[in-house]
């Protein structure tokens, strides 16, 4: 796990697998997101170790709570995985947690169909919710368009976006093809989130953009503009 700044470690996702980030400040944590698990991963990246980095992480810091962005298998496996071994709060946005209550198979892994297992949901937030981490305090953006309940969230003094799949770095940003995705609510998504004064960017998949090394800002107006321009025509 690497140090991005004061108070915030991340694991880099392997191949398809997605981004995992630990917050933590006076003696509070939180988990975002937890990849893909014990799950196939097309052939990337050795997972069977990938989920030991998890549970010993989680064990070591004692974590107790993990958010989840989206319920796509890429960021939800390491918990289906991991719940009844582990007493974790699992939080989520209302309509995501409907699907990984009943899991449901067709919205959580549309690719393999391969059988998943319900997963109990500890919170569920709704839009303009705060979720306080010591020093850190993470307002709930209900941002739709990769997936009809996905949610970014945004710490305003600290300038953080952490944006699960709905943006990426250097322009990129979430598909729209898959269950519940819809184009118009991406752009609509990402034109909010090019509105706020980010200073550091905590994306899904890609490394994480910090102002001492690039422009997270910049690099989510791009992503607007560039979705704007290839999902909508106009
Ligand atoms: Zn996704």
């Amino acid at each position: 796990m690497k140090q991005i700044i004061h108070g915030i470690t991340w694991m880099l996702g392997q191949g398809l697998d997605c981004n995992v980030y630990i917050i933590e400040s006076k003696g509070k944590s939180l988990m975002i997101d937890s990849g893909l698990g014990a799950r196939m991963t097309f052939g990337f990246g050795d997972q069977k170790s990938s989920i030991k980095i998890l549970e010993n992480a989680i064990i070591n810091r004692k974590i107790n709570q993990i958010f989840l962005t989206h319920g796509h298998i890429d960021h939800v496996g390491g918990i289906m995985a991991l719940q009844s071994k582990l007493d974790l709060d699992v939080i989520t946005s209302e309509i995501e947690a409907q699907h990984l209550k009943s899991g449901d198979s067709s919205y959580i892994e549309p690719f393999m169909a391969s059988k998943c297992s319900p997963i109990d949901i500890s919170q569920e937030v709704f839009e303009g919710d705060v979720l306080h981490v010591g020093n850190f305090s993470f307002r709930v953006l209900h941002t739709p368009g990769h997936t009809h309940g996905s949610i970014s969230l945004w710490d305003e003094k600290n300038q953080i976006l952490i944006s699960g799949d709905t943006v990426f770095p250097q322009g990129s940003f979430g598909r729209t093809d898959l269950h519940t995705g819809n184009s118009k609510d991406l752009v609509e998504s990402l034109r909010r989130l090019s509105e706020l004064d980010i200073n550091v960017l905590l994306p899904g998949h890609m490394p994480p953009v910090i102002s001492t090394s690039g422009s997270p800002l910049n690099s989510v107006k791009q992503s607007f503009q560039n979705a704007r321009m290839m999902l909508t025509h106009y």
